[in-house]
């Protein structure tokens, strides 16, 4: 299965994408995380993006390419992958098409994850990450059992930068005007299949698998 998420910000693409990517037994590829991994790991790919990132913009796509296209060269994405949060924007989705020409192999499918706005900030201004393994909770809808404590690892809980309020508006910008063209790009490929991304983790995964079947 090589299967792309498509979604806004906030809608639950990557809690999804483990549970899909375990599904399919499929490497979970999400180029947010792999900055993230580079930021904690101060590369110069991390010192590159941070400020992209922080800002709510897009990396620029030469740095974002090159490390999607090196990354599918890997063992384990011979047989299948899941991207998520790649591509975001319709040169990285040509880039796409030209690096899985040149391997001889097509997409199977887009899911996309469909969210209203106003639910999109209510989900992403509560939102907090762990700094040791990454996971994600909510104060709210999904709170810890300990303020400020991660439940799986105990790790301590943090807002990302680009989770902040301020910065939430000009991502969602961010979306409308340059990820969302790739819905259309893949509605015309006949590959896309739409979800909605309201309701339990178990009750989307269901819907998700249903959907790519
Ligand atoms: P995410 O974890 O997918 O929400 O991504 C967090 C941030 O990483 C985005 O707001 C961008 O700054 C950057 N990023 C992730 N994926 C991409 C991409 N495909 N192209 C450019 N920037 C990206």
């Amino acid at each position: 299965m090589r299967l792309i998420l498509v979604g806004p910000p906030g809608a639950g693409k990557g809690t999804q994408a483990l549970h899909l990517a375990s599904h399919f037994g499929i490497p979970h590829i999400s180029t947010g995380d792999i900055f993230r991994l580079n930021i904690k790991g101060e590369t110069d790919l991390g010192k590159l993006a941070k400020s992209y990132m922080d800002a709510g913009n897009l990396v620029p796509d030469s740095v974002t390419n090159e490390m999607v296209a090196d990354r599918l060269t890997h063992d384990d994405a011979q047989s299948g992958f899941l991207l998520d949060g790649y591509p975001r924007n319709v040169g990285q989705a040509d880039f796409l098409k030209e690096a899985l020409v040149k391997a001889d192999t097509t997409l199977d499918a887009v899911l996309e994850f469909a969210l209203a706005n106003e639910e999109i900030i209510k989900r992403l201004s509560g939102r907090r990450t762990c700094r040791g393994c990454g996971g994600v909770s909510h104060v709210i809808f999904n709170a810890p059992k300990t303020a400020g404590i991660c439940d799986l690892c105990q790790g301590e809980l943090y807002q990302r930068e680009d989770d902040k309020e301020e910065v939430i508006a000009h991502r969602l910008d961010v979306y409308s005007e340059q990820t969302a063209p790739i819905i259309d790009y893949y509605r015309k490929t006949g590959l896309l299949k739409t979800i909605s991304a309201i309701g339990e983790v178990n009750e989307i995964a269901d819907r998700a698998i249903a959907a790519l079947k």
